[in-house]
């Protein structure tokens, strides 16, 4: 494999709650995005300018030695590995496809959180190795995505259909692109304690929204999600509330916290979300 290093703000194994079983998620540095209340920023600052660098950078062949010890729990979870961050499309795509391509190889179960925002043609192949796409959907409103995000969210969206349509080919084609690895589906992928409420199946499409009062709970932009996602059909949905468990980051690589404005929905908040978003057609799913 290469001799490239790839640069890495984590490597975290028996995750459960980001795809099937049990997982190791790899956390890639860098981001387009620059989201005001990020739990990662140490994903995003430049390691030269922070108090701390948070990051490592590993050499391919020694990632893979690191994933392929955890591959008796991905056997007997019905899990594999996770591609995270940051944003794992934004640096060295090259590196991380071949990554990818030789733990699909290998037969193992891939997914991949992402943001959304990447150049479709440039990041298709990567994403055609992956059982589970997660994308993020921030705000639906593209002044108010710039003034959160940085960026506009008119990619995110686009790729977001592109993506659906693609899922929905490799789906109704599963027999003929599973051939390209020995999946890792054939221990306890049944056992629905391990495996969340997503469903175990390659070709799914997830949409994430992290769901914050100040942001993106307010009705309207609720109702334009729900018209926006049933207009694509067939899709899952995870809310994931606000939560300000990075906060700590931020003080020890010397940056300004998150706002205080922003709030964590209540459990009747999240319900109404869920219900509402329920009947625009979309399926409630949960990893955790
Ligand atoms: S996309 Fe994710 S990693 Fe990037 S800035 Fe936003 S929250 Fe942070």
């Amino acid at each position: 494999m290469r001799s490239e290093k790839i640069k890495l703000i984590n490597v975290q194994n028996m995750s459960v709650n980001d795809g099937d079983g049990l997982r190791t998620n790899v956390f890639f540095y860098g981001c387009p995005l620059r989201c005001r209340w990020c739990a990662n920023p140490e994903s995003f600052i430049d390691p030269n300018k922070a108090k701390v660098d948070m990051t490592d950078d590993y050499e391919l062949d020694e990632l893979v030695d690191k994933i392929e010890r955890q591959g008796i729990f991905f056997r007997f979870s019905g899990g594999g590995v996770t591609f995270s961050g940051g944003e794992p499309t934004y640096k060295n795509i090259d590196v991380v496809y071949e990554l990818a391509k030789k733990l699909y190889d290998d037969g193992y179960s891939l997914a991949i959180e992402t943001s959304g925002y990447f150049e479709y043609d440039k990041t298709k192949d990567l994403l055609d190795l992956m059982d589970t796409v997660f994308v993020d959907i921030k705000v639906m409103d593209d002044d108010k995505h710039r003034y959160f995000t940085g960026v506009s969210n008119k990619k995110i969206l686009e790729n977001i259909k592109k993506i659906a349509r693609t899922r929905e080919y490799l789906n109704s084609n599963r027999d003929i692109n599973i051939n390209g690895g020995t999946r890792y589906q054939d221990g306890l992928d049944n056992d629905s304690s391990l495996s969340g409420s997503g469903s175990n199946s390659r070709g799914d499409l997830v949409i994430r929204v992290p769901l914050i009062v100040g942001v993106n709970e307010d009705e309207e932009n609720i109702e334009r999600l729900g018209k926006f996602l049933g207009e694509i059909g067939d899709i899952k949905l995870e809310i994931l509330p606000y939560h300000r468990f990075g906060l700590g980051k931020y003080n020890k690589l010397g940056l300004e916290p998150p706002s205080e404005d922003f709030d964590t929905p209540s459990n009747e908040r999240i319900a109404e979300v869920e219900e509402k978003l329920k009947s625009y057609g979309i399926e409630i799913v949960s990893y955790k």
